[in-house]
């Protein structure tokens, strides 16, 4: 028997009374039989949306067209879809029609894998398991319910799922999974970068995502969904890129911007490829990754604040670190990194060497030291940190506002970079006025 909230039992109560069937579907009876927690509740049911529609107070007119609304009792939400089938599919990813039926083996019959095709009864406590996914469960099995290839070629988006069900639970597909998805991977074009970037945000919640990209790149469907990470597989590029980029992202936190700059932060390396005379360089390939990085997120309709913080952690990689560096050095890469993106960049630090086999990072371990008492010190480190502004340097010097004021600035900034305890007003306007009387006339004397 599984569990059950009691407002569950009580829902399909109500259905039962009123004459309906009211099941809970999918990925609730799934995650119950395997064990884990629920927190996401489908029900099917026999009652048509309007149906529903004359149970409850208040309902929702969620996806009124595929037969799902939403019931509201106090202040929770319940999604519940009328039992359907689905007509033909002829743009590989939606029904042209779908029709309402009063048959829970019809409707379990459209679901697309056997483990997602189990429906479960609270009030009687039966399982109804046409498929044995419950069989497959037991196995660990990603399989088709009928033809993986029909199913496919009806909707593009289940080879993707069925990739991140099998990482995300660490399953595995059946052989006619891959054989289908390896004959129709190129039928992936037509679905939406939303839908591709929402499950392959999913599978990058896995414990280990590379297990997931490994079969992406195997079946072909790689090439269409990340092409960039397609072309550093060893079959394709001069370098083992591809290996190096799936050991960093298994080493990397679990939140989606470490596992996508982890992913990403060498994606350019096959593109910027030198070998002078057995030496290998991949010159500038921590800006160019990050301009990949930019296209390849942005394309996948990643929010704006998100490719941002991603590529400019790919941007920063390189960081370089040695004992040698003075502490206007490591002010310096604070300032350059941004101190709100700082943790970010020493966690993906950390997993680039754990992808090279490395078990510690004291030279990370040093700078983290060595940061966290700058930032204890409160040493100025971007522009808004100076003790004077632009109307400071305009009243001091007699200036109007313009590309000179901000000239003036950046040399106060890289002053208090190498010095912050210059950082106090009086100095700096000295300094100010000093950098003015020898630069700024020398320039317009130049230009004149
Ligand atoms: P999760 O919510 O963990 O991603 P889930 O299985 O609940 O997993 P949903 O997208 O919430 O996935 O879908 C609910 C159910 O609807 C699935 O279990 C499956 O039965 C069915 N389903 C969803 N998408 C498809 C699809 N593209 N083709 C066929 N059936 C689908
Ligand atoms: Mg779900």
């Amino acid at each position: 028997m599984l569990a059950m909230p009691a407002n569950v039992i009580k829902l399909a109560r109500r259905f039962r009374s009123a004459g309906y069937e009211l099941f809970v579907v999918g990925g609730a009876v799934r995650d119950a039989l395997r064990g884990r927690p629920v927190s996401d509740y489908d029900f099917a049911t026999s009652a048509r949306p309007e149906e529903v529609r004359g149970l409850f107070r208040r309902v929702i007119p969620t996806g009124l067209k595929h037969g799902t609304v939403t019931i509201v009792e106090h202040g929770e939400h319940f999604e519940v879809t009328t039992y359907r089938s689905d007509g033909d599919y002829s743009d590989h990813r939606r029904p042209d029609t779908v029709q309402f039926t009063r048959s829970l083996d019809q409707d379990l019959a459209r679901r697309d894998f056997t483990i997602n095709a189990i429906a479960y009864d609270p009030v009687d406590r039966t399982i109804v398991d046409p498929y044995d996914g419950r069989g497959d469960i037991a196995a660990q099995l990603v399989r088709s319910v009928g033809s993986a290839a029909t199913r496919f070629d009806e909707d593009a988006l289940r080879m993707l799922r069925a990739v991140r069900f099998a990482c995300v639970f660490e399953y595995e597909l059946d052989p006619p999974v891959v054989a289908a998805i390896e004959q129709l991977s190129a039928t992936i074009d037509a679905v939406s970068a939303e839908r591709i970037r929402d499950e392959l945000s999913k599978m990058m919640r896995a414990a280990q995502p590379s297990r997931g990209w490994e079969v992406l790149q195997a079946t072909g469907l790689l090439a269409h969904v990340v092409p960039e990470l397609a072309r550093c597989h060893p079959d394709r590029a001069p370098v083992d890129v591809f290996g190096h980029l799936l050991a960093t992202v298994d080493c990397s936190e679990n939140d989606e911007i470490s596992r996508w700059a982890a992913l990403l932060h060498d994606i350019a390396k096959p593109e910027t490829y030198q070998n002078n005379a057995g030496t290998v360089h991949f010159p500038g390939h921590d800006e160019r990754s990050a301009e990949r990085a930019i296209e390849i997120l942005t394309r996948l309709r990643f929010s704006n604040e998100t490719v941002k913080r991603i590529s400019e952690l790919v941007r920063h990689h390189m960081i370089g670190y040695s004992a040698t560096w003075s502490d206007a050095a490591v002010r310096r890469f604070i300032a350059r990194v941004g101190r709100d993106a700082i943790d970010d960049q020493l966690r993906l630090a950390r997993a680039d060497r754990c992808a090279y086999g490395a078990r510690t990072a004291p030279a990370i371990d040093e700078l983290e030291d060595r940061i966290v008492a700058i930032l204890r010190s409160n040493a100025p480190l971007t522009m808004s940190d100076l003790a004077i502004d632009g109307r400071d340097v305009m009243t001091e010097l007699g200036l109007k506002p313009g590309p000179v004021v901000g000239i003036v600035l950046r040399e106060l900034y890289e002053t208090v970079l190498d010095n912050p305890e210059q950082n106090e007003r009086d100095t700096l306007l000295a300094i100010a006025k000093e950098f003015a009387r020898q630069r700024l006339t020398y320039d317009s004397d130049k230009e004149s």
